[in-house]
């Protein structure tokens, strides 16, 4: 019987353990809830992402350079940044379970069972009236659809008034109209909605000097906003320009679930884009599209994405979009690009009481710039990664294989080379081959076991080529080159092996994409 998505995502994450991508924080304690290690395969993986994002970012635009901004910052920043009065969740707890939820997030999945409920029924009828079938006249005519559909609508904008009047008694009265019940002890017994901080703190210095409290940045955004001036001076940068970053941020998530989707200790690859105001909507839908592109290229498959428009935009922001990806559990944000006007400049300004302004020599003017950002976290991109790559293919004969198709580029080993053998000279004749290779590639060795296993082996971690050495290299200088999606085998010349590997794994194939897509890469 074909698994569910569920099955198949449990089977993913017990994968990532057992093959060194993934591990729980500080395991032989049990644990530490919603933090993870990243192990020998992972941190490859992770660091390609990184690499294919920073690239694409910096080495593409002349016009966008890096930053490193510590962790910690002044106290202050937050205050400016509204993360101290304005960074909670709604909270609220089941007495009986004692479990903990997010209130908002329990209406969204309210809101889901909803669609589901309609998704059903326009199924069934898709099933029932074959091609002749008109879902758009469907879902207008049907009683239940429209009862099902009306319950959604009035539903929906109940709880966009509660977010959006900060409303936590009526966030609370939906729940209970909605009898909405605790998933694990089935109950209606909640507590009163509460906010609650996703911040950090910590002290710094002793207490004897008047310790400070200082935070742990939510997000790395900040670090580039209090940058600005100091880049653009010494830089001697000229708007439009870009600061892109990577860094750890840290959220004390209440509900922390779906493996690395929600963490509390993450990583984020920011770019903020400055530009001229009253221009911030057409760079805004450049970036929307530039970033589409980059994701595509990686050839997850298109239909995997989707924007997903906020309807609800933050008071200082006049666009905003999510780039959503379809995990195994409904389609996610990965990404979010958003228009923040001059809102974070504005506000460093107030609060340091330092000029942060801009002089346009085409315009002869100073101005506060306006702000584009784009804001995808690393982790989930490693997780939209993972679960498109992992497949679990039935073969010939019956064998089963558990393979991750990553996109070569990012895959964490490029090659393993192998003696058939562990004798007459074969190892040597492979170990000169990895000499050969390692400068270029990530490249490992394996002469342990037959070659089926040490084939498994690799597909398991997603290693694209594997290079086998028999009798005959020695006398002909050929290998056998096996490709991990089909499996394939050919015989190839041992000079050819560089040009092989490197036409599939260079990560310039999608830069090649990204730009010849876009002229207009300032
Ligand atoms: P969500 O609504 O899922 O909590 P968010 O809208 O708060 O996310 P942003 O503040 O826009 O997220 O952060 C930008 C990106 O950082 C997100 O698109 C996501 O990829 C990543 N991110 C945010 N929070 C986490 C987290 N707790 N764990 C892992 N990645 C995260």
């Amino acid at each position: 019987m074909a698994q569910t998505q569920e099955e198949t995502f449990k089977k993913m994450v017990a994968h990532c353990k057992e093959y060194g991508f993934v591990f729980p924080s500080s395991e032989i304690y049990d644990g530490l809830g919603a933090v993870y290690d990243y192990g020998q395969n992972g941190v490859e993986l992770k660091n390609n992402i990184k690499r294919y994002w920073w690239e694409a970012m910096t080495l593409l635009h002349e016009n966008i350079v890096g930053i490193d901004a510590a962790i910690f910052m002044h106290p202050t920043t937050w205050k400016a940044s509204g993360h101290v009065d304005a960074f909670n969740d709604p909270l609220i707890d089941n007495r009986d379970s004692k479990k903990r939820y997010r209130a908002d997030v329990l209406i969204e999945d309210q809101l889901g069972k909803i669609e589901d409920k309609i998704q059903k029924e326009v199924d069934k009828a898709r099933k029932r009236f074959g091609d002749t079938f008109d879902e758009a006249m469907f879902r207008q005519t049907n009683p239940r659809v429209m009862e099902h559909q009306q319950h959604w609508n009035m539903l929906h904008e109940r709880y966009s008034n509660a977010m959006n009047n900060n409303d936590l008694a009526e966030l609370k009265q939906i729940i209970l109209d909605e009898e909405i019940v605790c998933p694990i002890s089935g109950t209606r017994n909640w507590t009163d909605v509460r906010q609650f901080n996703l911040m950090f703190s910590t002290e710094m210095g002793s207490t004897a000097d008047g310790a400070m409290k200082i935070y742990l940045r939510p997000e790395t955004a900040q670090g580039i906003f209090v940058n600005f001036l100091n880049v653009q001076k010494t830089g001697r940068m000229k708007i439009p320009f870009g600061i892109a970053q990577i860094g750890k941020a840290f959220r004390n998530e209440i509900v922390a679930r779906q493996f690395v989707f929600r963490m509390r200790e993450f990583e984020q690859m920011e770019m903020q884009f400055f530009v001229r105001p009253g221009e911030e909507l057409k760079w805004f839908e450049h970036w929307k599209q530039f970033r589409l592109r980059w994701h595509k290229a990686l050839g997850l498959g298109d239909e995997k994405y989707r924007f997903h428009d906020h309807e609800k935009l933050a008071h200082y922001a006049n666009a905003a979009t999510d780039i959503e990806f379809q995990m195994p559990f409904g389609f996610k944000e990965v990404e979010g690009i958003h228009s923040r006007t001059d809102f974070d400049l504005s506000q460093h300004a107030k609060f340091s009481g330092k000029k942060i302004e801009y002089f346009d020599p085409e315009l002869n003017q100073s101005y506060t710039p306006y702000v584009i950002e784009t804001s995808i976290g690393v982790d989930r991109m490693f997780l939209s990664v993972m679960c498109s790559a992992y497949k679990e293919e039935v073969l010939e004969g019956g064998d089963m294989r558990v393979v991750l198709m990553l996109p070569p580029v990012l895959a964490p080993t490029k090659v393993c080379v192998m003696p058939l053998v562990k004798k007459d000279g074969l190892p040597e004749k492979a170990r000169e081959i990895v000499d050969m290779l390692k400068f270029d590639f990530k490249t490992s060795y394996d002469e342990k076991d037959s070659i089926g296993k040490r084939y498994r082996r690799q597909d398991a971690v997603g290693t694209p080529f594997c290079v086998t050495v028999d009798h005959d290299t020695l006398n002909d200088g050929c290998v056998t080159i096996r490709h991990r999606d089909t499996m394939e085998q050919e015989r190839v010349k041992i000079e050819d092996l560089h040009h092989i590997i490197y036409k599939a794994v260079d990560v310039k194939n999608l830069y090649r994409k990204l730009v010849a897509a876009d002229d207009n890469l300032a």
